[in-house]
């Protein structure tokens, strides 16, 4: 019997019209779970749940807060082998990969249940007499969280953990293809002994329960991270609530190598940034764009990695690569390495199917040369294992090219110049800069986001989170 798993509102675990089936990306003959799909009344039935509970939870103590987070914190680290392989199971990202991103989940509710006890205002002298000025924090009230597959623990955490924190009531819709770390994620909190309510997990189609959560006018604030179409969409429905929003999505994210750079720190750093966890990072590093000193044996001492690589099943230890998460997502990353090679890129690695032993979603990774700035391949987000080598003159024309993208997340070079380093550090369009690392791998303690088109509103993660899950009251008091 396939276990099944139910949505959470207000503290019941409730079914859905129906459920949705969710396989493993590595073995689609493998059956994690049957999740619930609910319906737009489920979605409003949470709302009202998340409303009703939001004076209690705004009210409630910091020492009750900072322990339920910490227990929920102290859980998932404990448990991080197992939920580690739920993730890898559903999402396909290797297992070391899974657990990483369990252990960043449990760091992220380990920093927000500090916050708790830091929270604090101000208080000022008025320019006017004997009065006192207050300036405080406040909760928004009900927060609707979206999220996407790629992530599917450490995103959910990013936004649940401080919009608790902060004393905020909230609705989670995870993505559809990855409800099994959002479920597990909940069940934790609820049993670390959340109040009905708190917290509501409402699983299934972004198309009529996502946007029955953008049209409801009691969702107070709204954090989405996902593609550019649905991010539009949440800013529309957004604008017409006068709702408070922020927005992750794309990203078209330049690594630059010039001449001086250190050649293994090169090929590492753009290896582990444009192919590691199947490149479906938002900020994989899909454009290296190389000067023309280094090109020659940058390409070849980035080929011969590449050979060296293992796809496979994301649960086998031997795996640098696990599988695409599902057959749309493969078939888009295969759309375009023929449209790469339509326009005059040369596939100089990569790029074929795999058949393995198992039914999966296995494809090589895929790394073009002689790709421009302009083809498609380097201007649209693949999100997939497919990533360019565009070759330049010098490091003007490259962080010209860097630059030259409607996205920002993040933006890397590699070099052993403190000058170029440093120029690039102030002049690359970007909310996230990376010297001589990988421009995908953040901490949690930090804030994360972008500039341009990739994100919109204030910064997630770290005490930058404050800014979006909290509103400012000044207040004047005649003692
Ligand atoms: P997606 O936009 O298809 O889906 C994201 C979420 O939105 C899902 O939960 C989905 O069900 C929901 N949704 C879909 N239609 C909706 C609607 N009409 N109303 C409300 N919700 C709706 O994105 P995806 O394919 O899950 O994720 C991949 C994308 O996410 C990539 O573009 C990637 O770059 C981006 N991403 C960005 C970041 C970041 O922090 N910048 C991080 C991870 C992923």
């Amino acid at each position: 019997m396939t276990e099944q798993f139910r949505n959470l509102i207000g503290g019941e675990w409730r079914e859905g019209a129906n459920t949705s089936t969710n396989v493993n990306p590595s073995n689609t003959d493998d059956v994690i779970g049957q999740y619930a799909r609910a319906t737009a009344e489920d979605m409003a039935a949470a709302i009202a749940a998340a409303k009703a509970a939001f004076p209690g939870w705004s009210r409630s103590g910091i020492m009750e807060r900072h322990g339920i987070l910490r227990r929920a914190s102290d859980e998932i680290v404990s448990r991080k082998e197992e939920l580690g392989r739920l993730l890898s199971r559903e999402e396909g990202k290797t297992l070391a990969e899974g657990v990483g991103e369990v252990v960043r989940a449990a760091q992220i509710f380990d920093f927000f249940a500090g916050e708790c006890l830091r929270l604090a205002g101000e208080t000022v002298p008025s320019a006017r007499p004997g009065l006192r000025v207050d300036i405080t924090r406040e909760p928004m009230g009900v927060v609707g969280l979206i999220t996407p597959w790629n992530f599917p623990i450490a995103i959910p955490s990013w936004k649940i953990a401080p919009a608790l924190a902060y004393g905020n009531t909230v609705v989670i819709k995870p993505a559809e293809l990855v409800p099994g770390c959002a479920w597990a994620l909940v069940d934790i909190l609820h049993r670390a002994g959340l109040p009905a309510g708190v917290l509501n997990l409402v699983m299934g189609k972004g198309s009529v329960i996502g946007q029955a959560m953008l049209d409801s006018p009691d969702v107070k604030a709204l954090s989405f991270t996902g593609s550019v179409a649905t991010g539009r969409r949440v800013a529309e429905a957004s604008a017409k609530h006068l709702r408070k929003f922020q927005l992750e999505m794309g990203g078209k994210n330049p690594m630059v190598v010039v001449d001086d750079a250190d050649l293994n720190v090169a090929v590492e750093a753009c290896v582990n940034g444009a192919f590691f966890s199947t490149g479906q990072r938002c900020t994989a590093s899909s454009r290296l764009i190389v000067t023309e000193g280094i090109h020659d044996r940058f390409v070849e001492a980035m080929t011969a990695r590449l050979k060296g690589l293992k796809v496979g099943d994301a649960l086998d230890p031997g795996t640098h690569i696990g599988p695409v998460v599902d057959q749309s997502q493969l078939d888009q990353d295969e759309r375009y390495i023929a449209i790469g090679r339509e326009e005059g890129a040369t596939l100089a690695f990569g790029g074929e199917r795999l058949n393995l032993a198992t039914p999966g979603f296995y494809l090589q990774p895929a790394l073009f040369t002689g790709a421009t700035n302009q083809m498609r391949i380097s201007r649209e987000e693949i999100f997939g294992p497919v990533a360019s080598v565009i070759r330049v003159r010098d490091y003007d024309e490259a962080l010209a090219t860097a630059n030259d993208t409607e996205f920002g997340l993040t933006a890397g070079i590699c070099t052993t110049s403190l000058k170029y380093a440093e120029h690039f550090r102030r002049n690359a369009e970007a909310g996230m800069i990376m010297v001589n690392v990988p421009t995908a791998g953040v901490d949690f303690h930090v804030p994360f986001g972008g500039s341009k088109g990739s994100s919109y509103g204030s910064r997630e993660q770290g005490r930058y989170a404050a800014e979006f899950y909290t509103h400012v009251k000044t207040a004047y008091t005649l003692p």
